[in-house]
């Protein structure tokens, strides 16, 4: 059997801190203990706030918390074409419609609505409606837009729920996903030619991953996934959605370590060790 895979996937659109370092961390003592693999990925679709300055950066610190990880780091702002093929199946499916909406035209119409998981406005579905015609002319006049998922008509296609197994703290549990709760979310952004959800799913398939191990923040969207990786017949891999630093955790260590980034505590004179063993890894 081959083993399992494990990947830490930040965004270095900043400095990693200490809940970065946490769950690089637990990746790595996972795969660890697992007898697995641990691959480095890195999350720069959004190249405007991504820069490569800041991924070098991020690799530094990376290798200074004395991880290690498989070469080469896949860098998702150079596979564009490999999620826009999954975005095209998706299209051809007939499951996705260009949004022409701006953020105000949104939080206006969707301001007394319902909420998504994250307490956004749901996207009161606007476009959704909008006559074929009208839809094609503004494409064709070059007008910018960004594509959603009818998140109804994807739902419908469903046989039976989503489950997925969620393996944090304990025991593994069944939990089922509820995509619906997120309305049309955006799967191809107005300003990037994807989007995370899409090019999350598509990657943890590609690179094999079977255990995605990820802040609890990102709990919620694992619904999107799940329905994505049905959509797309993908795998699904096992998830554990760890606590996050800033909660119990940052404020004890708040007085030590602080929520400055690991580049600060670093010039500060903080080792490695002294940033693992305070995170609770020796
Ligand atoms: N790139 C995402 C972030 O830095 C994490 C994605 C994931 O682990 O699925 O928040």
């Amino acid at each position: 059997m081959s083993p399992p895979v494990f990947r830490f996937a930040p965004s270095p659109n900043g400095r990693l801190h200490l809940g970065h370092a946490y769950s690089a961390l637990l990746n790595v003592a996972m795969a660890r203990a697992a007898g697995g693999r641990f691959l480095l990925r890195i999350e720069d679709i959004d190249t405007w706030r991504c820069t490569p300055a800041l991924t070098e950066a991020m690799l530094a610190d990376l290798a200074w918390l004395g991880l290690h990880w498989e070469e080469p780091v896949l860098r998702q702002s150079e596979h564009i074409s490999v999620y826009t093929q999954a975005q095209q199946r998706l299209k051809e499916e007939g499951l996705l419609y260009p949004c022409f909406c701006s953020r105000q035209d949104i939080s206006r119409a969707g301001s007394d609505g319902p909420r998504d998981p994250e307490g956004q406005p749901v996207y009161p579905g606007t476009c959704r409606h909008m006559a074929k015609e009208e839809r094609d002319r503004r494409l064709a006049c070059g007008e910018a837009a960004a594509w959603r998922i009818d998140m109804a008509k994807a739902v419908a296609l469903l046989a039976a729920p989503l489950v997925f197994i969620e393996a944090g703290e304990g025991s593994d549990r069944s939990e089922t996903a509820h995509p619906e709760n997120w309305g049309d979310v955006v799967l191809i952004r107005k300003d990037i030619a994807t989007s995370y959800h899409i090019a999350v799913v598509v990657d943890d398939a590609r690179q094999g991953i079977t255990h995605v191990v990820r802040g609890r923040d990102l709990f919620h969207a694992t619904s999107i996934h799940r329905l994505l990786q049905h959509l797309l017949a993908l795998p699904v891999p096992v998830y554990v959605h760890h606590k996050l630093i800033d909660d119990e955790q940052g404020r004890k260590l708040s007085k030590s370590l602080g929520s400055r980034s690991l580049a600060d505590l670093r010039q500060e004179g903080v080792s490695p060790a002294d940033v693992r063993r305070a995170l609770g890894f020796s």
